[in-house]
């Protein structure tokens, strides 16, 4: 009962002392010395009682409680060892010790506790209550050993009075002033917690500046040197990886993004939408930021990328971006320019191409090169299995190349490519219509020739025909002699018409290795009779030498029934009109008696449409056709004046040997 008294008494001065700034020995402190003095507490108890008391006021006033719980330990030791003194020695003996406790030692502690908190200020204001409650103490005490009942009855009543006696003007002040130091010293300790934050802070907008000022050096430095993009990205990577040498850097072009499912995934959307993606855990990474138009940075490792680095990666991957497009840029401009020269150089050779076969095939070849892909000219529908690539509409079928996702310029040159490829298919097919034309007239001309030579064997197998019937009952063996030699005769026939269907027929282009002696007899041999009907003496060449060109045989056939043609039309009616055909190495010279060519025509013989003849007797395509074959058989057709007196046409064709 007397514990549970004591322990209410306690906390009722707790609650009346602690919101008058009142230190615990001035009201809890001197009660405890009191009720030490009882010989029915114990002192344990009672000491209990006390640091429940400090205990619940820290909690009840919560504002201060880093100042109360060092004020707590200050208040409790002194109470507590005047307790001991107090209940060991008798109030008497423990009065000195008493004295030094109450004011000193609560100071000290204090002071060495809190030291610039401001309590051992408003202590010593205060000291003069210490001391009166330190008075009151024994007095109490010896009232409690009468009655202790009358003691916990007394003691707050005298409290109260002390408290009422001094709850004047200067107690408010000396209790706003504690109040004040209290207020500033939390203001204090607040300040210091804001310059800690702001310092940390500090740091870290240090170290974010440095990172960025890293970043826009390293930008800076790659944008001085004149980089491909190929260049720059390896550059890139390695600064990377320098600079975060526990990731595994990768760049991924557009549109190539491998790996793990899940992360290609990822790197697509980061592709598609553009925003970053970062995971990243306390032990690992993985990150990825798109590069402008060119493709996806990915980085994976053990590492954690913290906010800074996140932020200073975005700006970095932002600028490098900007950057990237301006090489792109000029590298485009570069390539589409280099196209356009590549395309007008092939647009050159394509000029001087006159087979269809070569045409495509240097179209195929050089669309190919350009694109760095496969194509091909096809005329059907794509098979199954074939790759999916692009079309492009092309005479007589379409332009197909493998693998799509070209860009602009590329298209455009290619379009362009295909437009110069299907002119040149035209102009080929325009001219191999001049050419059959100008053969079909000469076959004209020659036709009077012709049925003429066919005359001799027809009429000698008409001939040796009739013989053989007549001779065929009386005397079989000798019909079958006429009968051989009128085979013989028809064979004839058939070298003739075959020499003239082959003429006829439009050429191939097609060049093998080809005697150009046999080129010449037979076009002697298909022309020979038209001039023994004009009375024009042929001179054939007189030697048979081999001489072998890279040709083909029906042109040069066709160039040379040209020149004897004209040559032929030149000597007609004159007296002793002779053509003379002359074959040395790599060249046959047709030359005649006739007036030769005016000089001032000598220059445009050979262009297309020129003549001097009548109208209907020539169309003047002749020599400049036969040029152009000899032209594109890496040859020559000129003209000069004869030894004869009239025109000398000299063919030159590149030998080939063995
Ligand atoms: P065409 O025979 O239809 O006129 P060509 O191109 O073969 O066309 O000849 C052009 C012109 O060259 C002829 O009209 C003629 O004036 C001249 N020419 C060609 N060959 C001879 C030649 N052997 N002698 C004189 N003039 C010639």
């Amino acid at each position: 009962m007397g514990n549970l008294l004591a322990l209410i008494s306690l906390l009722l001065l707790e609650l009346r002392a602690a919101p008058l700034a009142l230190g615990s020995f001035s009201a809890a402190s001197c009660w405890t010395l009191a009720l030490a003095s009882l010989p029915q507490l114990s002192l344990e108890w009672v000491l209990t009682c006390q640091v429940t008391a400090v205990t619940i006021r820290s909690l009840i006033w919560p504002a201060s409680s880093r100042g109360v719980w060092r004020d707590a330990l200050a208040d409790i030791v002194p109470p507590a060892l005047g307790a001991w003194a107090v209940a060991r020695l008798g109030w008497l003996q423990a009065a000195p010790l008493l004295l030094l406790l109450s004011l000193p030692l609560p100071l000290l502690l204090s002071q060495l506790l809190a030291p610039q908190s401001g309590v051992v200020a408003s202590r010593m204001a205060l000291k003069w209550e210490h001391l009166s409650l330190v008075a009151l103490a024994p007095a109490a005490g010896l009232l409690g050993q009468r009655d202790p009942l009358l003691m916990l009855l007394v003691w707050p009543a005298l409290l109260s009075l002390l408290r009422a006696a001094s709850d004047g003007e200067e107690l408010q002040q000396r209790r706003s002033q504690h109040l004040a130091l209290r207020q500033q010293r939390k203001r204090v300790d607040l300040r210091e917690q804001i310059n800690e934050e702001t310092e940390i802070r500090q740091e870290r907008q240090q170290r974010l500046l440095d990172a960025r000022a890293d970043t826009f050096a390293l930008l800076e430095t790659l944008a001085a040197k004149p980089l491909s993009q190929a260049q720059a990205l390896t550059e890139v990577l390695l600064a990377l990886r320098q600079r975060i040498p526990q990731g595994e850097w990768h760049f991924l072009p557009s549109g190539e993004f491998a790996g793990e499912v899940a992360i290609g995934m990822r790197l697509r959307q980061v592709w598609s939408e553009g925003t970053p993606w970062i995971l990243t855990t306390a032990q690992s990474t993985h990150a990825a930021w798109r590069l402008a138009h060119s493709g996806v940075f990915y980085v994976q490792g053990p590492f954690v990328l913290n906010h800074e680095l996140q932020f200073t990666l975005g700006v970095f991957f932002f600028y490098l971006g900007v950057w990237f497009e301006r090489i792109r840029s000029q590298e485009g401009l570069l390539l589409a320019l280099q196209r356009l020269q590549a395309l007008l150089q092939g647009a050159r050779q394509l000029t001087a191409l006159v087979s269809p076969r070569e045409i495509l095939e240097l179209l195929v070849e050089r669309a190919g090169q350009w694109t760095g892909r496969p194509c091909a000219i096809r005329s059907g529908p794509l098979q199954v299995g074939e790759p999916l690539g692009q079309a492009f509409p092309f005479p007589g079928g379409e332009f197909y190349l493998e693998a799509s996702g070209m860009d602009p310029t590329e298209v455009e040159a290619l379009r362009l490519w295909l437009v110069l490829g299907a002119g040149a298919l035209e102009r080929c097919q325009t001219q191999a219509g001049l050419h059959q034309n100008s053969k079909l007239a000469a076959i004209g001309q020659l036709a009077a020739g012709v049925a003429h030579e066919l005359n001799t064997p027809l009429g000698a197998i008409s001939v040796a025909l009739g013989l053989a019937r007549r001779n065929l009952a009386s005397n079989p063996e000798k019909a079958i002699g006429r009968l051989e030699l009128a085979s013989k005769s028809v064979d004839q026939v058939r070298v003739i018409v075959a020499k003239l269907l082959n003429y006829s027929r439009s050429s191939d282009g097609e060049r093998r290795r080809t005697s150009l002696g046999e080129v010449v007899h037979d076009a002697l041999q298909l022309v020979g009779q038209s001039f023994q009907l004009e009375a024009v003496t042929l001179e054939a060449p007189e030697n048979s030498q081999e001489v072998w060109v890279q040709a083909n045989a029906g042109e040069i056939q066709q160039v040379l029934i040209n020149l004897l043609g004209n040559a032929r039309l030149a000597v007609s009616g004159r007296a002793g009109a002779l053509v003379r055909v002359g074959l040395g190495p790599g060249q046959v010279t047709v030359e005649d008696n006739g007036p030769g060519v005016d000089e001032e025509d000598v220059q445009r013989i050979f262009e297309p449409f020129f003549t001097t003849r009548d109208i209907g007797q020539g169309v003047g395509l002749g020599l400049s056709i036969s040029r152009e074959i000899m032209t594109n058989h890496q040859g020559e057709l000129n003209y000069r004046r004869s030894a004869l007196g009239g025109a000398c046409f000299e063919m030159r064709l590149p030998e080939v040997h063995e």
